[in-house]
């Protein structure tokens, strides 16, 4: 007996560190550390964002033609002015957080009220449009993947209120065998979940500004004749 003790204890420890080393390859299959990150409060950017728009200037975008945005820029927003804005970085996956504002006096109906869009490698629309009691297409309302897939609800606001799109977007890749490997779509309206991982299978949404599967592209922000304001846009990128 007092020569098993030992024994036991020793099988026992090694037994234990097996047990800690399977624990930490499950689930991990890289085997690293997760990064502490700094989150941010309410919205704001967690520490490894990168700032696309503080609401002080566009110089992270460019207009039409790789002029400067027209956009005009008040009060920590930018509204839709003279053409889209494009960002001169290009990414592939990322964590965008974006928000943007309805114009508060209401003109026009269906899609010619507050019309803009968030294009995801200047191909795939996050459509944004004022859909508070305002009837149009399903997969033409806000938060909808334009002409993909509608929203699994309408979260929306009232127009002139602020909103956000938090979007999870892994882009369609080109596969060695000449075949595209899907991408998705993940989206939280006001903090509501109203795209649930939907494939993004590569063919561009209408009017896009590009085509053409890519492993990246730049974000793409829509002129569609509306003044529509955004502020507070930072991504993460996941790749
Ligand atoms: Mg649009």
């Amino acid at each position: 007996m007092k020569t098993l003790l030992p024994c036991l204890r020793r099988f026992a420890l090694v037994a234990n560190a097996a047990l800690v080393l399977a624990a930490s390859a499950a689930g991990n299959p890289t085997g690293k550390e997760p990064a502490v990150v700094t989150a941010g409060v309410a919205g704001a950017p967690p520490s490894d964002a990168i700032v696309l728009f503080d609401g002080k200037d566009l110089s992270a975008w460019k207009g039409d033609k790789d002029s400067a945005p027209g956009w005009r820029i008040a009060d920590g927003y930018a509204e839709v002015h003279g053409g889209g804005i494009t960002t001169k970085e290009e990414f592939g996956a990322i964590q965008l957080h974006i928000e943007w504002a309805a114009p508060a006096e209401v003109k026009g109906d269906s899609q010619g009220r507050g019309n803009s869009g968030v294009y995801f490698q200047g191909r795939y629309e996050i459509q944004v449009l004022d859909s508070w009691k305002n009837p149009t297409y399903f997969n033409g309302q806000a938060a909808a993947f334009y002409l993909h897939n509608a929203p699994l609800v309408n979260a929306s606001r009232k127009p002139g209120e602020w909103q956000a799109y938090d979007i999870v977007f892994h882009p369609p890749v080109p596969g060695a065998d000449g075949k595209v490997a899907e991408g998705s779509f993940t989206v939280l309206h006001n903090g509501v979940l109203v795209q649930d991982h939907v494939p993004v299978k590569g063919d561009s949404t209408t009017a896009a500004k590009f085509s053409g599967v890519t492993p990246k592209g730049p974000l793409f922000l829509q002129d569609h004749g509306n003044p529509v304001r955004y502020r507070n846009i930072w991504l993460r990128k996941l790749d």
